[in-house]
């Protein structure tokens, strides 16, 4: 029997194999599809990613260098509001050259990580967790003391084991235009209901254009809408869920969530690499697969290291849906140059900001 199952080898997943194996537990990842793939995710992330990956990654992981972000109101041609910083804030990676790093660290330390690998089943007991996996030669079960639910927003493991949903599922689609951009800023449009688009510099890999909005809404219109003020075609359209606001348990007795399963996202971005990797880490130092009990302390470690964060990342996205003329008030008065962490909206609720709203 394995001390731990992991489903799903996207960041968290393969975050948490790594560290457990590491910690010398015997780990076995199963992944349904190749890791990293299919895409449907920007791999825009704060400079904090770096402390994930080997030294010798960035190199091959690093797209572009983003020193800030222009804020709109409407479309391209809208008056724009910058914030920015003159140190980098943020960098775009490739996203599927990440998961396939991260999917190499778990394996060097010893997971035992399958890819086309699909589970189809699982079946928590008092003792251990049996878990159905399917392959091209058909179907086994494994059995592990717990396993670790990394399957993404709509995690089949959070289902079958009756863990509450998260509290929204947004529906993001990007796409590209191949001509190379490496320019400072991303373009932030406050069009999509309830959230928002954006144009994405990548460096020789392009340029992304991008949406998420709540369900009901048609992202494919919206997106449409967007490309067309930008005046651009695009290719290799991707598709995904982005689930917003964790729900109130993430763990049963002998399985836990983590990452987008978990919806360990930021609720103003929908960026949820760093904080499903912190949440792996926080699962890896807190659980012991022989004592279901220390699955209480995984759930209080992850919400005491993101709750704050993910609270006020709500309160920015309120800042989405006001009517525009306050929008712009706001805009105008905080743009300029910041001093904020984009994973740490706390960091968006300093002394200074609150000054520079005042206009003090
Ligand atoms: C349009 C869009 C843009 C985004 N942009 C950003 C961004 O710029 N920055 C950022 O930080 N975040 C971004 N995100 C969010 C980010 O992609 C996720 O937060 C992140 O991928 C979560 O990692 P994860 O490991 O929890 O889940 P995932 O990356 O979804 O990995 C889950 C894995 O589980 C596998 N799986 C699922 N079911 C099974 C099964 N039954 N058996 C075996 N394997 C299974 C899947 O194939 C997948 O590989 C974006 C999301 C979208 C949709």
């Amino acid at each position: 029997m394995y001390d731990f199952a992991v489903v799903g080898v996207g960041p968290a997943g393969a975050r948490f194999a790594r560290r457990a194996a590491a910690a010398g537990y015997d780990v076995v990842a199963f992944e349904q599809g190749t890791v990293g793939t299919p895409l449907a995710c920007s791999g825009h992330v704060s400079t904090d990613i770096w402390a994930y990956v080997p030294d010798d990654a960035k190199q091959k992981l690093l797209q572009n260098r983003v020193y800030g972000a222009r804020f709109h109101v409407g479309g391209p041609d809208s008056s724009s509001y910058p914030f920015y910083k003159r140190e980098e804030i943020s960098n775009v990676i490739d996203r599927v050259e990440l998961d396939r790093t991260l999917a190499d660290c778990a394996r060097d330390a010893g997971a035992d990580v399958h890819e086309h690998h699909t589970v189809v089943d699982v079946d928590e007991r008092h003792d251990a967790v049996e878990l159905t996996v399917s392959n091209a030669d058909g179907t086994e079960t494994v059995e592990a003391k717990m396993v670790a639910g990394c399957d993404g927003p709509t995690s089949r493991v959070r289902r079958q084991v009756g863990l509450p949903e998260p509290e929204e599922l947004l529906h993001g689609v990007l796409a590209f235009d191949p001509d190379p951009d490496d320019g400072d800023f991303v373009d932030v449009h406050l069009t999509a209901p309830r959230f928002f688009a954006w144009r994405i510099p990548r460096g020789d890999a392009g340029v992304e254009y991008g949406l998420a909005a709540p369900p009901g809404e048609s992202v494919n219109d919206l997106f449409d809408r967007l490309t067309d003020a930008y005046d651009v075609e695009t290719e290799h359209f991707c598709s995904g869920g982005i689930p917003i606001g964790p729900p109130e348990r993430v763990h049963s007795r002998r399985v836990f969530l983590i990452g987008d399963a978990a919806a360990q996202t930021k609720p103003f971005t929908g960026g949820g690499i760093l904080y499903g990797m912190t949440a792996a880490d926080c699962a890896a130092d807190a659980v012991d697969p022989d004592d279901p009990a220390t699955l209480r302390d995984y759930e209080s470690a992850w919400r005491s290291e993101l709750s704050r964060e993910i609270a006020f990342g709500h309160w920015l996205r309120r800042a989405y849906s006001l009517p525009e003329p306050v929008q712009r008030l706001g805009l105008r008065a905080l743009s300029g140059e910041i001093g904020v962490h984009m994973d740490r909206p706390t960091s968006f609720f300093s002394r200074e900001h609150l000054g520079k709203l005042l206009g003090r």
